[in-house]
């Protein structure tokens, strides 16, 4: 596309559409609309040059005026947050249908529509079966997702498909797993397993409490894809012709006791383990398949979780010592 036509990223006050608002704009893109129903001090990455605006998208007319002459429009605005969030808001999950169903009614001028879909549209047998050790594409079918959450990503998924059979608009739709890094949620409840083990990390490093509370058992594993990945193949299949809903996410499984480990070992210290079973844990285990996204585009996210967690653990740090006013040399 050319870089002189206008891009609307929605969701631009959220973690990953901060960061593709960044790419852009080092990219050349001459016009962007970043939009969010946040106030703009409350984003995580905003720039002066681009237009910021402050909308509610569940409502149609704020799409509207979010969409007017936009060429592409990457989608990556939702009501979420990790585990503890979805499985006790499974309502306001599931209205983010009003976001992408007005997105998609405002895409008239669009040549291209991005829909951030999710791992947790899979099919739950699939996810508790021992003999699936990775989830690929087809295993979303026959459905059976994530309560809330995963209906709602599974249902606009399919409204992407539609709008582009029967509008001819051209929609890209990627299946995240677990992104991570920095300038992203790591407190009040919406943050997730890298983010919040960095956290209780940095808070026992700093108060020398020196234990940390799992949730879970520690064994359920997952794998988490660095920030930089999920921007790079967000573009890439956004800018494709491969029409399907794809995994994008990183194939390098950890159990989450083994992430507490990692990010112990940043921090350089060991803290004693206690395990909250009440606590939500979600899925035993979940990975990425990516033989489509190698054969379909010979790439997939590559960044060594070590190396990534060493780089959000080092943004969070910073952000709690600032916010708290602690002696950074503690
Ligand atoms: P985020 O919560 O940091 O960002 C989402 C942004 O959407 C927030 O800033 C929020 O204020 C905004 N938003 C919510 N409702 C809105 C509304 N009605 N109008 C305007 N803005 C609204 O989340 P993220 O991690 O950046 O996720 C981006 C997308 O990727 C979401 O669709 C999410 O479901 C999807 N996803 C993320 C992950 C992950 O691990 N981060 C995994 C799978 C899928």
């Amino acid at each position: 596309m050319n870089k002189d036509e206008l891009v609307l990223v929605a969701g631009a006050g959220g973690f990953i559409g901060g960061h593709l608002v960044r790419a852009l704009r080092a990219e050349g893109f001459e016009a962007i609309r970043a939009v969010d129903q946040k106030l703009l001090a409350d984003w995580y990455q905003s720039f002066e040059d681009v237009e910021n605006l402050t909308l509610d998208l569940k409502d149609q007319e704020s799409c509207r005026i979010a969409g007017r002459g936009a060429a592409v429009i990457y989608n990556l605005a939702a009501d979420m947050g990790g585990m503890g969030f979805i499985e006790l808001n499974k309502a306001a999950c599931m209205l983010s249908v009003l976001i992408n169903t007005h997105l998609l009614l405002a895409a008239e001028e669009a040549e291209r529509f991005f829909f951030a879909s999710s791992a947790c549209v899979y099919n739950a047998e699939k996810q508790r079966d021992p003999n699936v050790t990775a989830l690929k594409e087809e295993d979303a079918y026959p459905a059976l997702p994530e309560d809330g959450y995963g209906w709602e990503k599974l249902f606009s998924e399919r409204m992407c498909r539609h709008f582009r059979e029967d509008f001819g608009l051209e929609t890209r739709v990627a299946r995240y797993h677990n992104v991570y890094g920095p300038y992203g949620t790591y407190d009040g409840g919406r943050e997730k397993a890298p983010a919040a083990i960095c956290r209780k990390v940095i808070a026992a490093r700093l108060s020398g409490r020196h234990e940390i509370e799992i949730w879970g058992d520690g064994n359920q594993t997952r794998s988490f894809m660095y920030i930089d990945d999920c921007i790079k193949g967000t573009q890439m299949i956004l800018n494709s012709d491969f029409v399907d809903p794809i995994n994008l996410g990183s194939n390098e499984l950890v159990s989450i006791n083994q992430l507490v480990d990692i990010v112990e070992e940043i921090a350089g210290i060991k803290l004693k383990h206690t395990y909250n079973l009440s606590a939500p844990r979600g899925v035993n285990g979940r990975n990425s398949d990516n033989s489509l996204i190698r054969s379909a585009f010979d790439w997939e996210p590559s960044t060594r979780l070590r190396d990534g967690m060493e780089r959000t653990y080092g943004w969070i740090y910073d952000q709690m010592v600032a916010r708290h006013s602690i002696p950074a040399a503690v």
